[in-house]
């Protein structure tokens, strides 16, 4: 078997290359979907979960980072320029430190969760802090990059949504076809909007008979494609989608309109216990904005949908070690001490585990 290389190079023919972009490959994509034992069969449907936390950064970004580098490089590009909840900055940083590029990030002040952050300064990214939210973070690079010799690798960028695309296309090559339905995370909305690309053009192309419906789901505090208006000041413990107008907008009102799907919200109570959910039942440790999905479709099981037998795929957008914080606070698991020998530890162990 050839070594795999990344998403470029098995969905070449999908992709805005040509024999002039350059390579850029870190082994993006190509991960696992991998089947739940627990939410699923109690929800009655055949459920998967698509682990993009186990790209390069540790989120679905790099696939979508790939290209744009890819393509930035092919326009003599030296510079990449970002507003970022955390995730894209550690992903541009990534590869503008592997082609030799300067990652210039934008990031709203004390607002980034600590992995993503701890990423960007290793990878020698140039991090501005904005005393705003990421919306702000946003107007300041898109006037930037206009004005500037400096490439935008924000989800406006077509070629960064071109990339993400290809996760859709990874699951239905892996299911055979498409599922019933795609639960995924709504922030910026890039990639809902890239998914539902993926899923039409391999219909296109036969690679697929069905659509998924698409269902999105934004936390409660910053919802604002689920009320139709802008949310001046989002706010969720779910930081990589504490965003209150969206980018992509129009994108995700699109798939879920032409797929029949939904948009809807999910507290952040919801997510954080979808969040545990996944952690103890399944053994998946995710960010708080990837359990929204899982969050999203559990709610979708109470309001009385029948997911009898369906196929349902939910993105676990990114890794649950991007956000220890969250982690730390939400599980409340006491440190049990003791002295350094055996005694000790089967003293505790014969008394069982303190509260039961
Ligand atoms: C970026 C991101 C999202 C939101 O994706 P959008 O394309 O902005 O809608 C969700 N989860 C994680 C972990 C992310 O990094």
């Amino acid at each position: 078997m050839p070594i795999y290389e990344g998403v470029i190079d098995r969905y070449r023919k999908f992709l805005p290359v040509s024999d002039e972009t350059p390579d850029v490959a870190m082994g993006e994509g190509n991960t696992p979907l991998v089947r739940s034992r627990r939410i699923g069969p109690e929800l009655g449907c055949e459920l998967y979960f698509k682990l993009e936390g186990m790209n390069p950064t540790g989120s679905f970004k790099d696939r979508g980072m790939c290209v744009a580098i890819a393509k930035a490089l092919e326009a003599g590009s030296t510079r990449v320029m970002c507003a970022s909840t955390g995730n894209t900055s550690a992903s541009a940083s990534a590869y503008a430190s592997r082609y030799g590029m300067e990652a210039i990030v934008l990031v709203p002040a004390g607002e980034i969760a600590l992995g993503k952050l701890a990423q960007a300064m290793a990878y020698g990214a140039r991090m501005i802090a904005v005393r705003g939210n990421f919306d702000d973070a946003l107007q300041i690079v898109l006037r930037a990059t206009e004005e500037m010799e400096i490439t935008l690798v924000n989800s406006v960028n077509p070629h960064r949504l071109a990339g993400q695309k290809t996760a859709a296309f990874e699951i239905v090559d892996e299911l055979g076809d498409a599922p019933d339905m795609l639960c995924i995370p709504v922030g910026n909305a890039g990639n809902i909007t890239a998914y539902w690309m993926g899923f039409t053009e391999y219909r296109e192309h036969e690679h697929a008979r069905s659509l998924p419906r698409m269902m999105g789901y934004q936390a409660a505090g910053a919802a604002p494609i689920v009320h139709d208006r802008v949310v001046e000041e989002p706010k969720t413990i779910a930081s990589a989608i504490r965003i209150g107008n969206p980018a992509n907008w129009q994108g995700a009102v699109k798939a879920r309109d032409d797929s029949g799907g939904t948009i809807g919200a999910v507290t952040d109570d919801q997510i954080v216990s979808a969040y545990l959910r996944l952690a103890r039942e399944e053994g998946i440790f995710c960010e708080p904005a990837s359990a929204a999905s899982v969050a999203g479709l559990i709610q979708l099981g109470e309001s009385g949908e029948d997911l009898e037998d369906k196929t349902v795929v939910c993105v676990i957008t990114g890794n649950g070690l991007k956000d220890p914080s969250t982690a730390e606070t939400t599980a409340k698991v006491e440190l049990e001490y003791v002295e350094p020998d055996y005694a000790a530890v089967s003293k505790i162990l014969k008394n069982g585990r303190a509260g039961g």
